[in-house]
């Protein structure tokens, strides 16, 4: 199959070959037609199908037939749980769109709100936000949305995980009834099918896997370690094994700073990234961290969600998360597309209760090291497989979204903590090592949620490199 025979016009498809791609991913080549016969859609599809582009091209299609835009007006609206993750996707609205006429832009919290108003007040073609700047804009009357056209939630899942529900449920207040809706989400939980009866009408259901998954593996083990040495600890790994390239995970906003001020001192050049640092910093440290100027990117869970770094040879856990599911986002984040990348996990007594649920999670016990010259002195109890079913948890109200200000918008509270809905899915029987691939099929209206193993993070993705050949994905 091919690009041109799925609806798009030349420009686009100019665009299309631009970016290297020869083969519509599964996902585009069923959203593509869908969507630019004004269908709504309701993907299960996570970041690594090529789902961006399977929203984007068909709206600019759509868009490219209609009206002008009017002053502060908006036609397709994309919303995002993460500032990260909309500059990614307003990144490819750009790339798509650059040989039509069609005008787009990006506004999230962490920023300047005048230039955002300013750059609204001639209106844009496609407008992809964060919920709580987008509130923020429309309440100083910066935007508005007679003319709005399509609406795509995308990482659904994520917003209400961060506790977007209720400003989700105002914007859509806002917005003319009549209008074409979009749906993305990793999984469908009773949250999001919730949400969606609200949302979507007659919708086409697809739901892809990203492709190459099964090919991935990821060596996983774990260095169990007294606390005040998990540091060094990891300089010597890093100095040890010659690590080029390495997402270090940190459970706390302090942690991150303290651990990634160390390394640099020790000549081990490191960003941290999190909710307290200015959108600048954080652009700025990816983009330093991508091109290799930065060895080491220190990241809370929050703050590493949504962020297309391309395919990492190393994770590493300073600390385990509490919710055994992030064990499993945070090493997918490594050895995909068929590569093989490792995960490492610095484990002290303490953590030895969250190590034993996520052995629970993933059905393993995780193999141990031990590093030369880092005896342990506070012993970590060996681990026992629990092999009890894991009951999903009941359901409960999200808790109370955050102010609209600028500062603590991405996730993560004033004090650093995240707000996670109650019901987050449980694995059943997850295996991040290794997940499949099932190319298309229907996600069941009353289907169980996937397994953890089988969605990918958000924002990871199996190869970024624009000239991607369309290998990354299966022909449909
Ligand atoms: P996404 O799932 O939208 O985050 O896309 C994942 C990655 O795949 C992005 O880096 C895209 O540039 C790339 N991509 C999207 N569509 C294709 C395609 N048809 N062929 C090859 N690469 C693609």
């Amino acid at each position: 199959m091919s690009f041109s025979s799925l609806g798009l016009s030349a420009p686009l498809l100019k665009a299309v070959e631009e970016q290297g791609y020869t083969t519509p991913s599964p996902i585009q080549a069923k959203a593509i037609p869908a969507v630019i016969e004004g269908q709504d859609v309701m993907a299960a599809a996570q970041t690594g199908t090529g789902k961006t582009a399977g929203f984007t091209l068909p709206i600019l299609e759509r868009l490219l037939a209609g009206d002008r835009v009017k002053p502060n007006q908006v036609r397709a609206l994309i919303l995002t749980p993460t500032r990260e993750l909309a500059a990614q996707v307003h990144k490819n609205v750009e790339q798509y769109s650059q040989n039509t006429r069609l005008t787009s832009t990006v506004v999230f919290g962490g920023v300047k709100i005048n230039p955002q108003m300013m750059r609204l007040r001639q209106g844009v073609d496609v407008l992809v936000s964060t919920p709580g700047r987008l509130l923020d804009l429309y309440n100083q009357n910066a935007v508005r949305f007679s003319q709005l056209e399509v609406l795509v939630l995308d990482e659904a899942d994520r917003m209400l995980d961060m506790g977007f529900i209720r400003d989700i449920r105002k914007i859509l207040s806002f917005l003319p009834a009549k209008r074409q809706n979009l749906l993305f989400s990793a999984t469908f939980s009773d949250e999001i099918r919730q949400l969606a009866k609200g949302l979507v009408n007659n919708p086409v259901e697809i739901s892809v896997n990203p492709a190459n998954q099964t090919a991935t593996t990821v060596e996983q083990c774990i260095y169990p370690a007294d606390q005040k040495k998990k540091a060094p600890m990891l300089l010597k790994l890093i100095q040890d094994n010659d690590w080029q390239q390495v997402l270090v995970f940190s459970k706390t906003k302090h942690g991150a700073n303290r651990l990634s001020r160390f390394l640099d001192e020790k000549g081990v050049t490191s960003a941290a990234i999190h909710g307290n640092k200015s959108q600048g910093a954080r652009t700025k440290a990816l983009e330093n961290f991508k091109t290799g100027e930065v060895r080491v990117l220190v990241a809370t869970d929050i703050a590493a969600r949504g962020i297309d770094i391309a395919q990492l040879p190393q994770v590493v856990n300073f600390d385990l998360p509490h919710v055994s599911e992030d064990y499993v986002h945070r090493i997918g984040r490594t050895g995909r597309a068929g590569a093989t990348g490792k995960a490492i996990s610095l484990v002290c007594v303490d953590e030895a209760h969250d190590l034993f649920s996520i052995e629970r999670l993933i059905k393993q016990v995780l193999p141990r090291m031990e590093l030369e010259g880092f005896p342990v002195v506070n012993k970590l109890p060996e681990s026992r497989l629990d092999t009890r079913p894991i009951k999903p948890k009941k359901p409960k109200k999200p808790k109370k979204t955050f102010q609209h200000n600028d500062g603590q918008r991405s996730g993560e509270n004033a004090r650093g903590h995240k707000p996670v809905s109650k019901n987050r899915r449980h694995a059943g029987n997850a295996k991040p090592a290794t997940a499949s691939t099932d190319g298309a099929a229907k996600p069941q209206a009353n289907a169980r949620p996937k397994p953890a193993a089988n969605r990918k993070p958000a924002g990871a993705s199996p190869q970024r490199n624009p000239k991607n050949n369309g290998s990354n994905f299966k022909a449909n």
